[in-house]
């Protein structure tokens, strides 16, 4: 088995650690909230992409944003969710890396966000990364060096 390095890790291809679009639940722009609830529910993700006919990446909703928003003075306004669609409630400036983005690009910018939508050249939607797999590949690299580090350090006999 080969040990990570550190030019492996920042030269790492980030769709390499990509779930691709066929595997990512999506809601289209125009669907109503009703059906974004029933994808988050039924997967049990806090939040998924939001694209247009066209493959394009629109923004991400979330549970909380779609509960947030039918929350009246009194109730909770459930009916509401059929009466509105994705595209009025969802955030419109989603965190997007392009293909080409390098590994410390992704890290950086999965700080501030659980997953981070990936765009080709032509902007079409490529699938997502997510927080958990580049924490995953970089403790698998903090585990080769600390490795590395106790071989070489043992004194010889
Ligand atoms: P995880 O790191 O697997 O816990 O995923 C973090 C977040 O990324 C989830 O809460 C979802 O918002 C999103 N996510 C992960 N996998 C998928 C997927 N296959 N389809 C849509 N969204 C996903």
């Amino acid at each position: 088995m080969k040990y990570l390095s550190i030019t492996d890790v920042l030269n790492k291809d980030i769709l390499e650690l990509m779930i691709p679009s066929d595997k990512v639940a999506l809601v289209q722009e125009d669907n109503p909230l009703e059906h974004a609830l029933l994808v988050l529910v039924k997967t049990g993700y806090s939040a998924v992409p939001v694209l247009n006919a066209s493959f394009k990446l629109k923004g991400i909703i979330s549970k909380t944003l779609i509960l947030d928003s039918i929350f009246g003075l009194e109730r909770i306004e459930f009916e509401q969710l059929g009466s509105h669609k994705v595209s009025e409630v969802m955030n419109d400036k989603p965190p997007v890396l392009m293909a080409s983005n390098r590994f410390m690009d992704a890290v950086k910018l999965a700080i501030d966000y659980t997953f981070l939508c990936i765009e080709d050249e032509e902007g079409n939607f490529k699938g997502i990364l997510t927080r958990s797999a580049l924490l995953k590949y970089l403790n698998r690299y903090l585990r080769d060096q600390m490795y590395m580090h106790t071989v070489h350090s043992r004194p010889v006999k």
